[in-house]
């Protein structure tokens, strides 16, 4: 591990006055949340950064209910508290078992939020310093392309990388349409992704996880979705798919062939098979264009008996 400078931030502006003052080009300095990515980044030696700005004492921890009914979520809110969180479970299902299907609950009890979008790909050439890796040099090439990239995403790729993020949390934010507030030493904005909004009340939703094994392992393909159905009719339908893309990727196309329509297994098969038409399969990982396709179906097939039985 090389040497590194550690640093504590007060709050968020300390934070980022700490960040801009202790990186250069080709030099930045590292926030530390929970640790659980980073650290295992630099034991590796795949991150090598010269200052650490610890952040765990900024005063982020805490989940605020909003007066538009939503919930903003602080950067510092460790993954088990948010899961566990009655506003959320009651309200955000969706993310709760989203939380509850990563990692183990010592990890999850160190994870936190801002940690959980920002933590780097699974991708194994990534971590292994003597691959060829695009991501982590740039310019050297990518050896998961012709490789081994089973795990790897089929959506969104480029000719330069095919890792997908490895997050579930994130995979229900983008189907609960969740918005991520940043600051800079510009200032603050808005990015599409933690205030949750008040609008999913009456959806019926769930998190569905495939994986090699039954925990501690991340998605091979996951879906996150919720659905209204009313008089016999999709009124509304949110659809995210994880362990496809380097995002969560966000099933628009699915979405739209099914708002309107009847909820049926033939309507399901559709929506899911146009929203794969684009898919790149590599030698490793085709596997996933038909476990995504079946995985929407079903998910969507559970949910429409479930609003059945409600109504
Ligand atoms: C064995 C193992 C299994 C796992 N399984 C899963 C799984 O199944 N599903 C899943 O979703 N995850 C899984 N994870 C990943 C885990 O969820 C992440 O490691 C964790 O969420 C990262 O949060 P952290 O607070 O520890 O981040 P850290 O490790 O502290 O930081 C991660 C990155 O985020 C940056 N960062 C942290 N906070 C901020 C902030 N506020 N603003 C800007 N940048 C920030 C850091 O600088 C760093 O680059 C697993 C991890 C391990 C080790
Ligand atoms: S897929 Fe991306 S992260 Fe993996 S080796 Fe290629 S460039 Fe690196």
């Amino acid at each position: 591990m090389n040497n590194f400078t550690y640093l504590r931030a007060t709050d968020a502006t300390s934070a980022v006055n700490l960040l801009a003052a202790n990186s250069s080009q080709g030099a930045a300095a590292r926030f530390l949340a929970g640790g659980t990515n980073l650290v295992d980044l630099m034991r590796e030696g795949v991150e090598n950064t010269h200052a650490l700005i610890d952040i765990t004492r900024a005063p982020l921890s805490e989940v605020q209910e909003l007066s538009d009914g939503g919930l903003r979520i602080g950067a510092l809110v460790r993954n088990s508290h948010l899961a566990a969180h009655p506003l959320v479970r009651e309200r955000y299902s969706l993310l709760s078992q989203a939380i509850l299907n990563g990692a183990s609950a010592q990890l999850r009890n160190m994870a936190t939020t801002g940690g959980n979008i920002m933590q780097r790909t699974r991708c194994y050439y990534f971590y292994d310093t003597a691959s060829r890796c695009n991501k982590r040099a740039a310019g050297s090439g990518c050896d998961a392309i012709e490789g081994f990239n089973r795990i790897h995403a089929i959506l969104g790729t480029s000719p330069q990388c095919i890792a997908t993020h490895p997050s579930d949390m994130c995979v229900a934010l983008a189907a609960l349409d969740a918005t991520v507030n940043v600051m800079g030493p510009a200032g603050e904005r808005s990015l599409p992704f933690i205030d949750l909004p008040a609008s999913t009340a009456g959806f019926t939703s769930v998190y569905r996880k495939v994986r090699d094994r039954a925990s501690y392992a991340f998605a091979l393909v996951s879906v996150a979705a919720a659905l209204k159905v009313d008089n016999g009719i999709i009124q509304e339908v949110r659809i995210a798919l994880g362990g496809v893309a380097h995002k969560p990727w966000r099933a628009t196309i699915a979405e739209q062939l099914l708002r309107g329509a009847a909820p049926t297994s033939e309507r399901f098969a559709i929506a899911a098979e146009a929203e794969l038409a684009p898919a790149i399969p590599r030698r490793g990982n085709a596997f996933k264009i038909e476990l995504a396709k079946r995985t929407i179906a079903a998910v969507l097939s559970e949910l429409t008996a479930r609003e059945g039985a409600a109504q």
